[in-house]
Order: C-alpha cells, then sequence, then structure tokens
C-alpha cells in the first residue's frame, strides 16, 4: 500500500498515476502533513510540497520513480531530513518521495555478523537492535535519533567514529536502488570480499540521490565492544593535538574518538546547554577521547597511562577520565552541543571542509581572524573529527543571505588555498553546489554529469542538486 499526502498545489495527473497504480489503499491527508516535508536542517529556502508519496516497499519505491519518469515529474528524495546541506528540501514544482515507511530490519546475520535493512530505519533504532544480539554497527552522530540509513548512505555521513571504523562507504556490503527509469537494482551482497567487476553500490554511496533511491542495504557489523573509555583532555595548542594523536594511534588501537574542540565551541556549547565548564582554569583546545574494547581493566590502564606520558611531556595540560557511564555522558555532552547550537546560532553557514592536517592550525587561525574582522557580532567556533582531517565551522547567527554568502566565501576561498575538500561528510547538495569546483577538477565534474544523464535522461531526481550547470 502506498500512502499519500496532498499539499495545495494542481497535481491531479501525478496523484491520479499514482492512485491508479499502485492503489487500492492510498492515503490523502491534509496539506499541514506535507509542512513537515518543507525543509532539512539546513538554511536553503524551505518550500512545501504538493504531494508527499510514502513508498512502503522497493517495488513500490520504483513504481514511483517510474511514474515520475514518464509524466516528466521532478521529485526529491527525503530520508530524515536531518542533512546539513539542502539536498532533501524539495523545490518549487517537485514532489516528495519519502523513505519515513519504508524502515524494517529484515534480517541479522548473527553468524556472518550482518543487517539487512530497509532504508528509512532510524540509525539510533538499528544501533540498538543489533546491539541487543550482541552486535555494533559503529556509525555514530549527533543526529543519530532521526537520520536513517539510507540517509547516512547517500550522504557517505561519517560522524565520531570514522578514525577507527571509517565512513559509510566502508560500512555498506550490499545496496538496492531503485534507479529514475523505475528499474530496481538489487545488489544486495553480504559478503566483505566480491571481485566480480565494478563495484556498482559505491555510485550511489555519497550521489545524495542524485542517480537512485536506495531502497535497502547490507551492513556491515562489529563485535560489540563491552568495555569503554572516555577523557576529556585540555591542551595548550592545536600542534598538541596532532602530537598526541598520532601518539594514541601508535599505542592505544582501541582509540574510537578523537574529538577536537577550540575553546570558543566547547564554552558556547557549555553555555547553551547549560553546563558547567570541564576545568577550571581555561585553554586554547580540548579533546575528547574515546577507546572501544573488550576489557574494562585493560581498557582504563591503558587509556591512563598513555595520558599519564601525555601529562609529563606537556602534550596535554589537564585530564578528567570518566569513571561511569554517567561520566562518559556528561563528558561527551560537551560536544554534543551541536544539536543545541545550530538552533541557537539561526540562520548559521555550516562547514565540514576536510583541510590537510598540517594546514589545520593555520587554517583555523586565519579563518577565525577574517570572519571576527567581518562579522564581530556573530559566533564562529570551530570543532572537529580531526583525527580524519574533518573540520567543522560554525557562524551565526547571519540575518542576510549576503553575510551567509560572505562566510561561505571565506572559508572555501581558504579551503582551496590548503588543498582541502569542501565537504568532508555532510555533501554538497544545493548549499555548496557553486563551490564544487574547488575541490573537483573540470574532468572530474565531465564524467560526473555524463553518468547522471546516463542514469536519469528525463532528468527528474534531485536534479539541481550536486551538479548545476546540466541540471537546472
Ligand atoms: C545535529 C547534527 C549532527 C550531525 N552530525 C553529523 C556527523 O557527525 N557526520 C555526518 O556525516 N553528518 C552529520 N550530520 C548531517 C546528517 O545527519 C547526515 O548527513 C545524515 O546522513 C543525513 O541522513 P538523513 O536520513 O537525515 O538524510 P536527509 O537529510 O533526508 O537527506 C540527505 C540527502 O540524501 C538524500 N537521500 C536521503 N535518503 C535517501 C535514500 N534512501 N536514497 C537516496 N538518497 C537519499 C536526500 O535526497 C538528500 O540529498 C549532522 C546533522 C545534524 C542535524
Amino acid at each position: 500500500m502506498l500512502d499519500v499526502v496532498r499539499g495545495t498545489a494542481n497535481l491531479d495527473h501525478i496523484e491520479g498515476a499514482l492512485n491508479s497504480a499502485l492503489a487500492p489503499g492510498q492515503n490523502v491527508r491534509d496539506p499541514a502533513t506535507a509542512q513537515a516535508h518543507a525543509g532539512d536542517w539546513s538554511e536553503a529556502p524551505r518550500t512545501t510540497p504538493g504531494l508527499v508519496a510514502y513508498p512502503r516497499t522497493p517495488n513500490e519505491v520504483a513504481a514511483v520513480l517510474k511514474i515520475c519518469s514518464e509524466h516528466g515529474q521532478r521529485l526529491v528524495v527525503q530520508g530524515g531530513l536531518t542533512g546539513l546541506a539542502g539536498g532533501a528540501t524539495p523545490m518549487t514544482s517537485e514532489i516528495v518521495l519519502s523513505l519515513a515507511r519504508l524502515n524494517a530490519i529484515e534480517d541479522l546475520d548473527t553468524v556472518g555478523g550482518t543487517v539487512l535493512v530497509q532504508a528509512g530505519a532510524i540509525l539510533e533504532e538499528l544501533a540498538n537492535h543489533v546491539e541487543a544480539a550482541g552486535w555494533y554497527f559503529p556509525l555514530d552522530l549527533g543526529a543519530r535519533g532521526s537520520c536513517q540509513v539510507g540517509g547516512n548512505a547517500a550522504t557517505n555521513a561519517g560522524g565520531n567514529r570514522v578514525i577507527r571504523f571509517g565512513t559509510m562507504r566502508e560500512l555498506v556490503l550490499g545496496l538496492e536502488v531503485a534507479l529514475p527509469d523505475g528499474r530496481l537494482l538489487t545488489m544486495l551482497n553480504r559478503v566483505t570480499k566480491n571481485t566480480t567487476g565494478i563495484d556498482l553500490k559505491h555510485l550511489f554511496i555519497g550521489a545524495e540521490g542524485t542517480l537512485g533511491v536506495i531502497t535497502r542495504l547490507v551492513l556491515k557489523l562489529s563485535p560489540l565492544p563491552t568495555a569503554s573509555t572516555t577523557a576529556l583532555c585540555a591542551l595548550p595548542s592545536f600542534d598538541a593535538a596532532t602530537r598526541l594523536v598520532r601518539d594514541l594511534r601508535r599505542s592505544l588501537p582501541s582509540l574510537s574518538a578523537f574529538e577536537v574542540m577550540w575553546a570558543d565551541y566547547l564554552e558556547t556549547g557549555a553555555e547553551v546547554c547549560g553546563l558547567r565548564l570541564p576545568f577550571d582554569d581555561a585553554h586554547p583546545v580540548y579533546v575528547l577521547l574515546e577507546t572501544l574494547g573488550t576489557d574494562e581493566h585493560a581498557e582504563q590502564t591503558a587509556l591512563e597511562t598513555n595520558l599519564e606520558a601525555a601529562l609529563e611531556s606537556g602534550v596535554v595540560a589537564d585530564v578528567i577520565i570518566a569513571k561511569s557511564l554517567d561520566d562518559a555522558k556528561r563528558l561527551w555532552a560537551y560536544r554534543e552541543s551541536i544539536g543545541e547550537l545550530l538552533g541557537r546560532l539561526k540562520p548559521f553557514a555550516a562547514f565540514d571542509v576536510g583541510i590537510p592536517m598540517p594546514a589545520m592550525d593555520a587554517f583555523v587561525e586565519s579563518v577565525g581572524a577574517e570572519l571576527e574582522r567581518l562579522f564581530p557580532n556573530q559566533r564562529h567556533l570551530f570543532f572537529g573529527h580531526i583525527g580524519d582531517g574533518n573540520l567543522h565551522v560554525l557562524s551565526g547567527p547571519h540575518e542576510s543571505p549576503t553575510s551567509l554568502h560572505e562566510v561561505e566565501r571565506v572559508v572555501y576561498a581558504a579551503t582551496g588555498r590548503a588543498g582541502g575538500s569542501i565537504s568532508a561528510e555532510h555533501g554538497i547538495g544545493v548549499v555548496k553546489k557553486d563551490f564544487l569546483h574547488f575541490s573537483r577538477s573540470k574532468e572530474e565534474l565531465d564524467l560526473m554529469r555524463a553518468i547522471k544523464s546516463m542514469l536519469d535522461p528525463r532528468g527528474i531526481l534531485n536534479v539541481g542538486r550536486v551538479f548545476p550547470e546540466v541540471d537546472e
């Protein structure tokens, strides 16, 4: 059964086709429901769609695409709408295909450690489900309670534990994708080693829904860690953080998170969340560390030994080691203040740039100084998953689109100069498409466009995202 929510636009032709192809039993709901689909977490202009389709099976997703293709009807795919690049935000005249009701966890292989899951499953629910069976899905990010695994794959999400487990690209074994013309491509491989020609799943991971709609995924699980340690360190400089991550990678193989927060981020996050500052003295840089293993005593001893050495050598100035799960949650709260900060600093400019480690310190210093000079009344906060070279910048509130654009110009120009990437994890969507040339050559962009034209010749799916010129 396909559920459809109708908005106000005149979409009789497409609704009629959807009903006749996929009914009986479609639900038509009040247009107010469509408002919940007007946009993601980014500052891309919101548009209430005229119609929202909620397919419940992969075949229904394929049917919606086939009908849209036949009618030349543009549509945008929506997962959990936590994206920060505007990719899932509808444009005028687009209908919405929501994966919210294609959300079953179909099969958990507790011997091989894989799970077959539908694209609309919520990340946190999947993680809890596999943990109950003694397995672990390591992708973790602040939006875990709302984002969907299909959206995670479409954006090649990273998050807090990439340093140990990799991005979504490393965690997906198999995919099923509905193509824009309505064909269903089932590639639900369950084995790690598979050398049978071009691995097509990688075309769709990170493509932000421009090439097809992910309907099901086979995900690789890890054995459930039973021991974990967490520590918050205060450091004298960013250089010290680079030495700490290098040393810990060598001597602490269970290191699973290394999250850097510059002082402004930690202090503003504490302020908006009502948290006490963790240390008596202020420090320029803080690092939140986590290890995951199986032997509580061994993990704790290894962490303490390493941090004692770092204190002695002056790499770390002060440290708090969690003694309980509650302590660990309290320490993570400083890093997790991002959800609250995004709400408070609206309208914001949020960046997820990739910067080579040797250039990171100078990048933060020069971009911070320039933003401070141009916008002295706004907050400019720096933090990130530094073990992977992924730096986040959050700047706001910026009431005018001109100042938002000016912040983008400053950050992306500096990213280009540093030889970095304009997106390390959130994707391009609509908010970064004009800056893609900073990170991709003309030859790469031409090839991407050729693939898009081949798979979506009628130009109906997530048009105007990622590659601007061809689509519009
Ligand atoms: C507080 C907060 C913290 C965050 N932290 C991180 C972080 O640490 N790391 C990180 O990587 N991201 C982070 N994000 C960004 C966001 O959560 C991720 O990009 C997430 O993967 C998006 O999933 P979603 O289901 O919400 O997708 P949506 O926002 O709904 O969509 C994102 C894009 O994917 C497409 N899409 C969605 N579902 C499908 C599908 N089934 N098939 C094809 N295309 C699809 C959409 O069209 C859109 O282009 C954060 C966001 C917030 C709000």
